[in-house]
């Protein structure tokens, strides 16, 4: 029974060049084969570290081994929803949304390329490693750009996330060096807006 309650690291929806040239394959397979597990093992290393300890009656540091876990948890999920919100250039990514959630990003931020402006900057002012994320408020029926810290910081805790852009340097370096701002540009060409807006249909219907 608990071999099964582990994470695994999710295949990609798409070939490791399908992105490219926006994501290049090396960039791709460093970040999803390499990065991404890792959060995956370490999550899975803790999930084992607790079990162990609970079945040998063993004390633990809770606060140091519960910071980890949110930090490798947070890692897998965000991931696991990044390598979903993206689809090859000429193959459903980039372009614009349309339906409800076009709809929608207008009534919020009056229009589509403020709203691209708005997330742009929200990852432009990332200090350190972090995400931009869109989010849904059901309560108040909004959008909300959510700034994310490393993995699990200042995040709205029960918002659905609608999208992710990944903006640790592991996420860009290689094909952008320091260009940051030509990556999240080129995110634009690669957005799935239809899972996006899947996303976004799911969350109002919860
Ligand atoms: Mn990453």
């Amino acid at each position: 029974m608990e071999q099964d309650k582990k994470y695994t690291l999710p295949l990609l929806p798409y070939d490791y060049k399908a992105l490219a040239p926006y994501m290049s394959e090396e960039q791709i397979r460093i970040h999803h084969d390499k990065h991404h597990l890792s959060y995956v093992k370490g999550a899975n290393l803790i999930l084992e570290k607790l079990e162990n300890a609970r079945k040998r009656g063993e004390e633990l540091d809770m606060g140091a081994i519960l910071k980890k876990l949110s930090f490798n948890v947070g890692g897998n999920s965000l991931h696991s929803l990044f390598w979903q919100n993206m689809a090859p250039a000429n193959n459903g990514g980039g372009g614009e949304p349309t339906n409800m959630l076009m709809q929608k990003i207008n009534e919020e931020f009056q229009s589509f390329n403020r709203f691209k402006k708005e997330f742009t900057e929200s990852t432009m002012s990332i200090e350190g490693s972090g995400w931009s994320a869109l989010s849904y408020d059901k309560e108040l029926d909004r959008l909300l750009i959510t700034h994310i810290q490393i993995h699990n910081k200042n995040i709205y805790p029960t918002f659905p996330i609608l999208m992710v852009l990944d903006f640790w340097e592991h996420a860009y370096y290689i094909d952008y060096k320091s260009e940051k701002a030509k990556f999240i540009e080129a995110f634009w060409n690669i957005v799935n807006w239809e899972e996006v807006n899947r996303r976004f249909e799911k969350a109002r219907s919860l």
